[in-house]
């Protein structure tokens, strides 16, 4: 059974020869019926009455959406998409933007308007740019190595260390600090659970170095917007790029849209592709049917 408000998907686009695809909120159906969901962010509740369910399978790869629902039924298995495709798209976006700000592109966007000459060095050589990129799993790994493809200094903080080919890996709350102290950029990619919310505050902020930018690809609550406004207009930070919000869509009279040092984005880094998704779900199916033990499962107590 699909969730029906997660795109505006066509039967044609989920359908598959071992399966009947239910539309929740379009088709008919008998609660009892339903062995498999597949969605997003479901209304708290909603799983919990489907009485047959075998498996939850996440469309998205960050599963805050279900760890919300305080009814979510936990002794069924809950799997997140995870994609090569998705990964690269989030390490474009990225990289991307790191390369925008590392080569000053909006400077000479800015001085081509006024038909202007502006000819300069880059201020730091490639080798000295530092970049952080806070949770190394599935994405912030992808993203991680391409930057360092550049000629960057890249290095990655998650929960446990990490070996990736030319990216100094740091872990856990004593490794954060000096981790923090040594990156120009960072980009969060942690997943959204109680010990990721309002990661990103003053603190963690102070303990960058001046001029440093941020670049939040993760979710907008691990964000506290008045300690980056702060910050930023302290002159201690250099900007920030924001792709996700603690409400979205981000209301008009938000501070962030004007900000001048900050770049907004309406949570398009990486979107999942629903033809990737289709494969990935019957893939899914077939395994769970044939008894195949999955991966890509979801850690209940963790919460991703
Ligand atoms: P993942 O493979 O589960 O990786 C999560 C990483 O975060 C892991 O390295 C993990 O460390 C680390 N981590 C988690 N909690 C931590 C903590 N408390 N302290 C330190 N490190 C911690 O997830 P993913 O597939 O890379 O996705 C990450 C997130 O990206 C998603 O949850 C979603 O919110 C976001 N996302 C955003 C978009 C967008 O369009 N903006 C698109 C897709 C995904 P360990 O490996 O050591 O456990």
């Amino acid at each position: 059974m699909l969730q029906s408000d997660w795109f505006d998907l066509g039967r044609e686009t989920f359908g598959s020869p071992h399966y009947d695809v239910l539309f929740a909120g379009r088709d008919e159906f008998k609660p009892e019926d339903v062995d498999y969901f597949v969605g997003f962010r479901p209304p708290p509740g909603y799983l919990k009455s489907l009485p047959n369910l075998k498996l939850v399978i996440s469309l998205g790869a960050g599963v805050d959406g279900f760890m919300a629902d305080p009814e979510f039924p936990r002794n069924i298995p809950l799997v997140r998409f995870t994609d090569a495709s998705l990964a690269y798209e989030m390490a474009q976006y990225v990289t991307m933007h790191v390369l925008m700000i590392h080569r000053h592109q909006r400077e000479f966007d800015a001085a081509q308007a006024e038909h202007r000459w502006h000819r300069f060095m880059l201020p730091r050589a490639t080798a000295a740019t530092r970049i952080g990129i806070v949770g190394l799993g599935e994405i912030g790994g992808k993203i991680a190595e391409r930057l360092a493809l550049f000629g960057f200094k890249v290095s990655g903080w998650s929960r446990s260390l990490k070996s990736f080919p030319g990216v100094k890996s740091y872990a856990g709350d004593t490794g954060l600090k000096e981790f923090l102290g040594q990156s120009d950029m960072v980009a969060c990619v942690l997943p959204r659970t109680p010990q990721t919310e309002n990661f990103m505050d003053a603190k963690f902020f102070a303990a960058l170095p001046q001029g440093a930018w941020v670049i939040n690809v993760a979710r907008g609550s691990l964000l506290v917007e008045a300690d980056l406004i702060a910050a930023l207009d302290s002159g201690h930070l250099g900007g920030a790029v924001l792709d996700v919000f603690r409400t979205e869509p981000l209301p008009p009279d938000s501070p962030l849209w004007a900000h001048p040092k900050i770049i907004v984005t309406p949570h398009v880094a990486g979107i999942t592709d629903p033809r990737m998704a289709l494969f990935y779900v019957e893939e899914t199916v077939l395994k769970n049917e044939a008894g195949v033990p999955l991966t890509d499962i979801v850690d209940m107590d963790r919460g991703y």
